[in-house]
């Protein structure tokens, strides 16, 4: 097993209490995977921590104590390493080793996983738990390699922290990690320099510390809570107005969307269920966010630049934060516009933009990963007849139902392209995967077989249902890490599956139900 994030972690405890011997392997010199490595000031779930965290033992979740409705980095690197320690799960990962290859030896339908470190294992299956956001993006800017200050990226970030106190500071990026990270920069900085190149979506995280009452309340009713989650668009227990958009009043569009604003966290962008499919439905949410947003930034030609014009709100995933668009009024903090002005090389300590060069003691990369593919892609995967994952991969992932390739007999990708992925609760998520996993091993064996194998067929089916379902919403209309289009030279593809969690949680139990529809069921 490749990874111990939150997805391996959970297969390593599933598939070893139902009798297999399970070995990880895990890059990172801890456990935790994208909270392992994503330290940046400001770092924090935008899924209330109740909902972010396992469902499998009711012990362990009425024994967890939550600190706030959304927990930092550190507090959920705590509770992953608590559960890896209360389950005695540490004895059978290898932290700090990169699995290099994985290759099929086809007359044994043996998978061979390499690491880095000189490791060779063989095994009857491979699970990879790699995480859809863990290969960073660095980007292709001359001169970057040779910076003469100080270099991060927000998914690099130093274990010790960084004290950005008297220094000039610049940051890349105002996605998710910036918008989080730029209010506390600004807050240490002499001057901050945030290089734009485009605007985004953000409502504000709606944080408070979570009392003993609160937590309380959560646990009595968790059995309802994880319910209605599996059963949700997104893997929490909230659902959209139950009335479209476009034919609410005026009162009830405010009324709702006000109650999302309140709330925090990214079910904004899921507050009417017709949302994401009409521009119509789209623009109501749009206003209301746009006039929140102008209200609070004193230049109104900053706001301006501020405001996104070039996509559908929610169509690239909606960032949370805490006064990110306040911070503009900071007189220590500058916004270059990139899409007047470009970055044309990094000269020393100095970006250099079309017009101006701005003297830097740190610049920060909040750029972005090489999404959902990646991770994938960087590891040699040979499967039947010496063809490798990227030759399948190259016009886009082809997957069955996001867990099946066909070539690939018993790899499972856990949480990738074809499952919903980065649109729903990534912990749910990687419970529903790992327990359909774990089901199918054991009707393997209890069928005296010895693998499954999506069969092309399906592959071409699903990709296509993936497909139409995406072109029926608003989602492919942004030019998002969702399509891979941040990555330069990446196939336009929308890669997650884009018809919800629960609708997907229904669809592969079908699957498994018919005795595994779609994929050839190989005798030993
Ligand atoms: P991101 O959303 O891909 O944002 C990257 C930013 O870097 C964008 O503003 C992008 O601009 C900019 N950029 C990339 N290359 C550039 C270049 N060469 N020159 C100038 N600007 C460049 O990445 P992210 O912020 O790390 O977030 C990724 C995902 O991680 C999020 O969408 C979310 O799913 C997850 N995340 C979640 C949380 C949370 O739970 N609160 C926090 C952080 C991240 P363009 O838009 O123009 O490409």
């Amino acid at each position: 097993m490749v990874g111990a994030g939150f997805a391996g972690v959970y297969a390593l405890y599933k598939l070893r209490s139902q009798g297999l011997t399970v070995q990880v392997f895990e890059a990172g010199d801890g456990v935790g995977g994208v909270w392992y490595w994503n330290r940046y000031p400001g770092a924090r779930c935008d899924v209330e921590s109740v909902d972010y965290s396992y469902s499998f033992d009711e012990e362990l979740q009425q024994e967890w104590d939550w600190s706030e409705k959304y927990a930092t980095q550190p507090e959920i690197l705590r509770y992953i390493n608590h559960v890896v320690d209360r389950f005695d799960l540490r004895r059978n990962i290898k932290l700090g080793t990169r699995v290099t290859d994985v290759v099929l030896d086809e007359e044994k339908l043996r998978w061979e996983v390499r690491t880095e470190a000189g490791d060779v294992v063989s095994a009857r299956f491979c699970v990879l738990a790699l995480g859809p956001l863990s290969n960073a993006n660095i980007p292709s800017i001359p001169g970057l390699e040779s910076f003469a200050g100080d270099l991060y990226h927000t998914a690099r970030w130093p274990h010790d922290g960084v004290d950005f106190t008297g220094k000039r500071v610049g940051v890349i990026g105002t996605g998710s990690s910036g918008i989080q990270a730029i209010p506390c920069i600004a807050r240490q900085a002499e001057q901050l320099y945030v290089f734009q190149r485009s605007a985004n979506y953000s409502v504000p995280a709606g944080n408070v510390p979570l009392d003993d009452a609160a937590r309380r309340e959560q646990k009595a009713n968790y059995a309802e809570r994880r319910r209605l989650s599996m059963e949700s668009g997104g893997g929490s227990p909230h659902q959209p107005y139950p009335k479209r958009a476009v034919d609410a009043t005026a009162d009830e569009l405010r009324n709702a969307y006000e109650k999302r604003w309140q709330l925090g966290g990214v079910l904004f962008s899921k507050t009417f269920p017709d949302q994401m499919i009409t521009i119509e439905a789209n623009d109501t949410a749009r206003r209301f966010w746009e006039s929140k947003v102008r209200a609070v930034i004193d230049d109104p030609s900053v706001a301006e630049l501020l405001i996104p014009n070039d996509h559908p709100i929610g169509s690239k995933r909606i960032c949370t934060d805490d006064n990110y668009f306040q911070t503009y009024n900071r007189n220590n903090v500058a916004l270059v516009n990139l899409r007047a002005t470009p970055i044309e090389r990094i000269d020393g300590a100095s970006v250099r933009t079309s017009d101006a060069s701005y003297v830097l003691d740190a610049l920060v990369l909040a750029t972005g990963f090489d999404a959902m593919t990646g991770s994938v892609e960087k590891l040699n995967i040979v499967g039947r007849g010496g063809q490798t994952l990227n030759d399948v991969w190259a016009e886009g992932p082809k997957t069955y139902l996001g867990l099946g390739i066909a070539g690939f007999p018993n790899l499972f990708n856990l949480t990738g392209p074809g499952s919903p992925s980065v649109l729903a609760n990534m912990v749910l998520h990687s419970e529903l995967h790992v327990d359909w996993v774990a089901d199918a091993v054991r009707y393997l064996d209890t069928h005296g077989a010895v693998a499954l194998e999506a069969r092309p067929d399906a592959v071409a089916d699903w990709v296509k249902e993936c497909s139409d379902r995406a072109a029926g919403t608003l989602m492919p209309s942004a030019n998002s890490w969702y399509m891979g289009a941040n990555i330069p030279g990446k196939p336009r593809v929308f890669m997650p599956f884009v018809g919800g969690f629960g609708v997907y949680g229904q669809i592969i139990a079908e699957v498994a139900a018919a005795g595994y529809k779609g994929f050839d069921i190989i005798e030993g």
